[in-house]
């Protein structure tokens, strides 16, 4: 399994960078997980976009779908003049119903599938959800966000998981547990740890996730660009104990 990094800033990219998406390339199939703003563009350097198989949206925060509309547009076109190019299949959340409405309606270049709707098994009052792509199987569990969001666990030759965004959340460890790679949001620094009440996690705890979900390797995203990236590696490592890896674009992690 391979992970190239295409966008890993929020809740705004700096200057030449990209919003989160993550190209996971897995059993021959290609899964884009999620798609801000940049990720299109990004995306080509690496793979013809007529090739992505599967787009996984884990939550409809413009950072990280808003490059769907490029995507629409350029498979919607293609498929107008050439038979051999196909709908790709989108799972997202169908909430909130006006931004969900807008995308399933453009069935020319997507085949919606809202994430609510695979099948699910609850355990301890949690519910995971389930898709295979290919020989890919592809979980999903509800984080603890201001939307409704998914965290995604890609289980191929190798296994991922990627938080989406999250605040700390007691069962997401269980959910990760013994993933080859945790790809985890960093948002915070300690000395703004207090704004991780709004919803998503500090460095430290992207460290502590990843340590209890008894990962191979972090690889820590979604960084605020006013921060410095030796902080934010060092609290990560301070919470996961072992060397972190910071996302940027055109990283590539293999995965097994
Ligand atoms: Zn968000
Ligand atoms: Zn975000």
């Amino acid at each position: 399994m391979k992970l190239t990094v295409l966008g890993c800033w929020a809740p705004y990219p700096p200057a030449g960078g990209a919003c989160p998406g993550y190209l996971v390339q897995s059993e021959g199939k290609n899964i884009l997980l999620d798609c801000g703003n940049g990720v299109l563009s990004n995306l080509q350097k690496y793979l013809d976009f007529r090739a992505l198989d599967s787009v996984v949206i884990t939550h409809l925060h413009p950072d990280h779908y808003v490059d769907i509309f490029c995507l629409r547009h350029a498979i919607g076109i293609e498929r107008r003049t050439r038979s051999d190019v196909n709908p790709v299949t989108l799972y997202l959340p169908d909430e909130p119903a006006d931004a969900f409405a807008k995308i399933a309606g453009y069935t020319e270049a997507f085949t919606v599938v809202p994430i609510g709707s695979l099948p699910g098994n609850e355990i301890n009052g949690i519910v995971i959800r389930e898709v295979w792509i290919g020989q890919n199987k592809i979980k999903f569990v509800k984080t603890d966000h201001p939307l409704p969001t998914y965290a995604v666990l890609v289980e191929g030759k190798g296994k991922l998981f990627y938080s989406a965004d999250t605040k700390w959340a007691s069962y997401l460890p269980e959910f990760a547990r013994g993933a080859d790679a945790v790809l985890c949001e960093a948002s915070f620094t300690e000395k703004n740890k207090d704004l991780t009440g709004i919803g998503h996690l500090s460095c430290r705890q992207a460290g502590e996730l990843a340590k209890s979900a008894g990962a191979g390797q972090l690889i820590a995203t979604h960084f605020w660009p006013g921060y410095n990236h030796k902080t934010i590696k060092a609290e990560a490592e301070l919470g996961f104990g072992k060397e972190v890896i910071l996302a940027h674009e055109g990283l590539q992690v293999t995965i097994k």
